[in-house]
């Protein structure tokens, strides 16, 4: 028979894969003899059977049951026992964190006549109350809101604001009401038996592992939907026992910025719920160190041990029960991506971990939310803030503001940048959270769900703004000078530090910090390959740079063509009729791209910089409305039938297989001869003024040897032409793209003739499945229906792209040992595709500038697992 429940003290943290992330920590401490409120864990494995089956047997609850015996034994209370009732807690917890996703049910066992046995009435009347509702929430299913409009009432009538100030009476009324409606909804009474409780929030804590918000987190990040959840079964310590009684979360340092402070919130008479759902504005923890100094140092005490010896930030659940202080759980702390990188280097600096350690600390993903934006300094000196918060979640952002989840998903499908404002957070959200820039809440502290959620998605967040009003009727939020903002209106908010601006406002780069370049410099002493920049433009050049680029790996040629006066001369290179007219409008266009690729050059000195010629089919630079032709026609002297002709001449059926790539090389060698004349001769005159240049020309779309030749020729026929008429000869490269599968079928032929290589993995994702880059919409079926799990124009198919790749890399070092090897498709990006690339013997991977960080990252983390 297998063993589903471990007592707290039978576990430890390796056992996290049956335990969950909550039980394994709970035994870790109860090990470590914190105080720690005794309990068992039933393992994932039951949830995967539970839920295949839907049903417990008789050994699986024998094993829960007589757990309990065990707490009993400890607590010297008994389940049931009106005299001396133990009452539990109910908590999911599964192997990889998820906030907030699933179910928990407390003071379990609470019934009719434990409460007229007990002396405190209010206190009693405030457990049943919170039970029957947690219970017909989660076990039911029932509509929260109808209790929720219970209390409402009877707070109306007793013109109070808070749960807390409920007295004894109203107590008691709302859980008469709550029992009414229970017994409304489900036509029977609230149960009586303690074991039917528990037996039934254990197995609505296994169902919640497939509620929808879960399904969600987990597609969202990755998450196996096989692993289940573990249920935590513990006794109840009460926080809203009386004044000196107070439920708690603490992190070890500030999650939002890394400082190294015990950062968290504390509610006096409440309990854990209280505070993670938001519905009433914390204390600082600051407060409890004048309040209750020598709890606050007791818990400080603890966060450090906990902290050494998880060798990590913690997030800490307590409660205080009459000045006697218990930890509920602990965990490795949710943070931003900027307390993420100064937490790893404090940690370093103070010998807890070691820099590679600190490398795998943090997530390559997130990089990208580090230096994008910080409101533009000049533009911010215009704006009125309206008012102010917790900055709960840093960054900025500035969109218009929606009340709604689906009223923020319909505008985001539309490209508008949307900031949710809600008057609490609830993890309901979580869907309106990944499509908005930020959200702001009126209520709910730094350490509720949403705001937690926030931080990992690297979303900003402003709670707890208490001088605005929030009218979800007439979608308005009404600032405290009563100016009113509708639904669609521009905000800006400052997640780093809660303020809440009026308008839209610019954003810039935010500067790197001293622990950023720290960090990196582990990070590329880590690592092997190099990273490259995907950029054609002088601002995501400057921006490659400064995100340490170490080369750029693809120019795109034909992106340089898109400006107005340049589209035009190329437009009339390709209709024209003679040579003569082609030569001219390639004149023409031969200084502005001579400049282009002189200003990168310049930027990247020192640096090998990969151009690629010109790849797309012609007909996406065709005129397609009747001014433009009308245009080009009177220009080139032709008339517009003629013109209409060849433009329709040009169009291809299947333009992604058609006249692309290096077919169009063929076609046209005078396009050839003037990029080749644009690179070299740059190249040529800034080495003259001392710049050092490094080009490498790269053949995209080839499928055969010959095509390659062809064209390597025609190159340096016109290189030395060039060479010739400055008297000076400079080193450059010739390679290929490989794109399509017979390129990489024949790499053995292809790489005596190549200098290196660039795997084009958009190109070449496409031809292997057979699914056009532009009509994979279709996919998404294939996601919900889980036939694919990931998206193979993100992240490498290992599996079938990857294969062809391998063999293609192996046969062509075997030909040619000096050849560079490296990746240019939007895959280059992507943590498993770094990891593929480092693993397979690549020198590069090429991304686009605002990756680099990550990239520069999965390289370290990639070489530290190998
Ligand atoms: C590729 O195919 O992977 C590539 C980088 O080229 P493009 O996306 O421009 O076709
Ligand atoms: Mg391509």
């Amino acid at each position: 028979m297998e063993k589903y429940v471990y007592m707290f003290d039978e576990g430890n943290i390796s056992m996290k894969d049956i335990l969950g992330n909550k039980g394994a920590n709970l035994s870790e401490m109860t090990n470590l003899k914190l105080n720690v409120p005794y309990g068992f864990i039933i393992s994932s494995h039951l949830c995967k059977k539970y839920n295949s089956k839907k049903e417990l047997t008789k050994t699986e609850l024998n094993q829960i049951i007589s757990s309990i015996k065990k707490i009993e034994n400890k607590t010297n209370k008994q389940f049931g026992n009106k005299d001396n009732p133990l009452l539990l807690s109910v908590r999911s917890g599964s192997s990889v964190s998820m906030p907030g996703m699933m179910d928990t049910i407390l003071n379990i066992g609470m019934n009719d006549d434990i409460l007229s046995k007990m002396e405190d009435k209010r206190f009693g009347y405030d457990l049943y109350r919170r039970l029957i509702m947690m219970y017909s929430d989660v076990v039911k299913g029932y509509d929260k809101n109808k209790f929720e409009e219970i209390i409402t009432k009877e707070k109306i009538r007793k013109n109070i604001k808070y749960d807390i100030d409920l007295d004894i009476d109203s107590l008691k009324n709302i859980t008469f009401e709550f029992k009414k409606l229970y017994k409304m909804l489900s036509k029977s009474y609230f149960p009586q038996d303690p074991y039917e409780q528990l037996i039934e929030s254990v197995k609505a804590v296994f169902n919640s592992w497939n509620n929808e918000r879960a399904i969600f987190y987990r597609k969202m990040n990755n998450i196996d939907d096989s692993i289940g959840t573990a249920v935590n079964i513990q006794e109840m310590v009460y926080g809203n026992l009386n004044n000196d009684s107070l439920s708690g979360v603490i992190f070890s340092r500030n999650p939002i910025n890394g400082s190294n402070e015990l950062f968290g919130e504390y509610l006096i008479n409440a309990q854990g719920e209280d505070i993670v759902s938001g519905a009433r504005t914390p204390n600082k923890i600051s407060l409890l160190k004048k309040k209750m100094p020598m709890i606050y140092d007791e818990l400080y005490y603890y966060s450090k041990v906990l902290e050494k010896h998880y060798k990590d930030i913690q997030d800490i659940e307590f409660t205080v029960e009459n000045k006697k202080l218990y930890i509920l759980q602990t965990r490795n702390a949710k943070r931003t991506i900027d307390a993420s990188i100064k937490v790893a280097v404090d940690l370093v600096e103070e010998k807890l971990i070691t820099k590679k350690e600190a490398i795998l600390r943090v997530n390559p993903n997130e990089m990208e939310h580090l230096l994008h934006n910080e409101f533009d300094k000049e533009d911010l000196k215009s704006v009125k803030v309206i008012s102010t918060g917790l900055g709960a979640s840093s960054g900025c952002a500035s969109g218009r503001i929606y009340f709604d989840v689906k009223d923020a998903k319909k505008v985001s499908l539309l490209n508008e940048k949307c900031i949710l404002v809600k008057k609490e957070t609830t993890t309901e959200d979580i869907e309106g959270m990944k499509i908005c820039e930020g959200l702001i809440t009126q209520v709910g502290g730094i350490t509720s769900h949403a705001a937690v959620v926030a931080r990992s998605m690297g979303k900003p967040c402003v709670c707890s703004i208490e001088n605005i009003k929030i009218d979800y009727n007439n979608k308005q939020l009404i600032t405290g000078d009563n100016i009113k903002f509708n639904e669609g209106d521009y905000i800006s908010i400052d997640g780093t530090n809660g303020i809440i601006y009026d308008r839209k406002i610019k954003t810039t780069n935010k500067k790197e910090s001293e622990y950023l370049k720290k960090f990196m410099s582990y990070v590329d002493s880590s690592k092997k390959l190099k990273i490259y920049a995907n950029s054609e433009t002088i601002t995501d050049t400057k921006n490659a740079i400064i995100y340490g680029c170490e080369g750029i790996g693809l120019v795109r040629t034909e992106h340089m063509f898109f400006d107005e006066k340049r589209i035009f001369n190329f437009r009339k290179m390709i209709l024209s009729s003679n040579k003569e007219e082609i030569n001219k409008a390639l004149n023409d266009l031969l200084p502005y791209q001579k400049n282009d690729f002189k200003e990168i050059f310049k930027l990247i000195n020192n640096k090998s910089v990969t151009i690629r010629l010109l790849d797309p089919p012609l007909h996406e630079f065709l005129p397609k409305d009747r001014e433009e032709i009308t245009k080009l026609a009177l220009s080139l002297k032709i008339n517009i039938n003629k013109l209409n002709d060849r433009i329709k001449s040009l169009k291809e059926v299947n333009p992604m297989m058609g006249h692309r790539g290096i077919r169009l090389s063929i076609s046209y060698e005078d396009i050839v001869k003037m990029q080749i004349k644009a690179i070299l001769e740059s190249a040529i005159e800034l080495t003259e003024e001392s710049f050092s240049v490094k080009p490498n020309i790269m053949l995209p779309l080839v499928s055969d040897i010959n095509e390659f030749i062809y064209i390597k020729n025609i190159i340096k026929e016109e290189a030395n032409l060039i060479f010739k008429k400055y008297n000076k000869k400079i080193d450059y490269k010739i390679g290929t793209m490989i794109e399509t599968v017979r390129a990489a079928l024949l790499s053995s032929e292809i790489a005596k003739e190549a200098d290196f290589y660039s795997f084009g993995t958009n190109d070449l994702t496409q031809f292997t499945y057979g699914i056009s880059r532009d009509d994979s919409e279709f996919l998404k079926d294939y996601y919900e229906k889980g036939i694919f799990n990931n998206d193979p124009f993100k992240s490498l198919d290992i599996k079938g792209v990857g294969k062809l790749i391998k063999q293609a890399v192996k046969d062509a070092r075997k030909v040619n040992k000096n050849i560079e090897i490296g990746i240019c498709g939007e895959q280059g990006g992507d943590f498993n595709t770094i990891c593929f690339c480092n693993e397979n013997d690549f020198d590069y991977v090429s991304c686009s500038p605002y990756r680099i960080l990550g990239a520069r990252l999965s390289a370290a983390i990639s070489e530290i697992q190998e």
